[in-house]
């Protein structure tokens, strides 16, 4: 019987445990598909087979700022974690900082000779561009890779291509996003990485900014950040599918770090010609009230539930979150 037809669940590990790690395990405990057993932060990791409170976890971490006082305390979290857990399939919520950091997590997993499934919400087009790299190597390894799962590039990029197909040819995709969170702290990478794309930064800047140094730009520009133009995976997950070329895709958005009410309502406007010779546009708008966490980490497990229906039929190798239609996770 295979695993999607079992009562057995999915086994799942999260790596990375802070704000969307965090928020997965939530997502985690309301299904009965999958079962949270694994998960590892910067200082150390957590495996229980029986699974994961995912409550009791975020309670541990919040007072004793790593999950290792639970589990186990590592520097190298990550590689003990692969090697001891029976898992299979990780999302990865890790700061993709530097910009090859997730690459080189992926590495590892090749080098230890592990096989399952994986899944990132990688956001940059340089970054997706490493994992397409890899294409040859992970299909050998015989891991099945879900790249740029979580909203955008993700979510919005799926419903893009789903979009398109009214068209006989596709002019613009424009993807602009509102995100609200109370305070930067619990979502540090995401805020970091989008300080990145603002005018004047880079991500390696970014990356070695100190917190009164990331506070002090968000105090100037009262806790908004206006994104514009991002370098965003999106159009290459677009333009490999031959959808548009990448420069006919547009993301930005809007980010409040000090209100989680939305600053604007994220959408994606795709706008073609139809064999009639009619221009239009499609217009699909996310609710107000569903939360950044809840569109990444949605389609990370609906497409984590995808890769394990591929790693069954024994299709290994790279796919982005445009190619493949996510599952959903009861
Ligand atoms: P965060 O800073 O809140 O948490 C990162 C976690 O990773 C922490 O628990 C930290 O301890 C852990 N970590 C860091 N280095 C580690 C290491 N070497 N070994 C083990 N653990 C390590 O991050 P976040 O804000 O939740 O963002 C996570 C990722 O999600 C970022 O890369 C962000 O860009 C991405 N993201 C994607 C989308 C999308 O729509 N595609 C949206 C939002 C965020």
């Amino acid at each position: 019987m295979s695993k999607l037809d079992s009562k057995e669940p999915i086994k799942v590990g999260v790596l990375g445990f802070g704000g969307l790690g965090q928020a997965a395990a939530r997502v985690l405990y309301g299904k009965k598909q999958m079962k949270f057993v694994a998960t590892a932060d910067l200082h150390g990791y957590l495996y229980q087979k029986e699974g994961i409170d995912a409550e009791l976890a975020i309670k541990a971490h919040r007072e004793r700022g790593t999950i290792g006082h639970l589990g186990k305390l590592s520097t190298d979290s990550i590689k003990e974690l692969i090697q001891i857990a029976d898992v299979d399939g990780y999302f990865m919520a890790l700061p993709n900082l530097p910009n090859t950091f997730i690459s080189d997590v992926v590495d590892l997993f090749q080098a230890l000779g592990w096989r399952g499934v994986l899944v990132d919400a990688l956001k940059r087009t340089s970054a997706l561009e490493l994992m397409l790299l890899k294409q040859e190597s992970l299909q050998k390894a015989g891991i099945t890779y879900l790249s740029g799962c979580g909203a955008t590039p993700g979510l919005l990029t799926a419903v893009a291509t789903i979009a398109a197909q009214s068209y006989s040819e596709v002019h613009q995709v424009e993807i602009t996003f509102g995100v609200g969170i109370a305070n930067w702290e619990s979502y540090r990478a995401t805020i970091r990485e989008d300080i990145g794309h603002l005018a004047g930064y880079n991500i390696e800047q970014a990356r070695t900014m100190s917190d009164q140094e990331v506070e002090a730009l968000l105090e100037s520009t009262n806790g908004i950040l206006k994104l514009e133009n991002m370098e965003h995976a999106d159009d290459l997950m677009l333009e490999r599918l031959g959808i548009c070329s990448r420069d006919q895709v547009k993301v930005g958005g809007v980010v409040d770090t000090r209100n989680a009410k939305k600053p604007l309502s994220t959408n994606v406007k795709v706008t073609g010609r139809t064999f009639e010779g009619k221009i239009s546009t499609h217009t699909f708008i996310l609710g107000d009230e569903t939360s950044m966490a809840a569109n990444v980490c949605g389609p990370a497990f609906g497409y984590l539930k995808s890769g394990i229906a591929l790693q069954q039929r024994q299709i290994y190798g790279v796919f982005t979150a445009a190619e493949v239609m996510p599952q959903f996770v009861s």
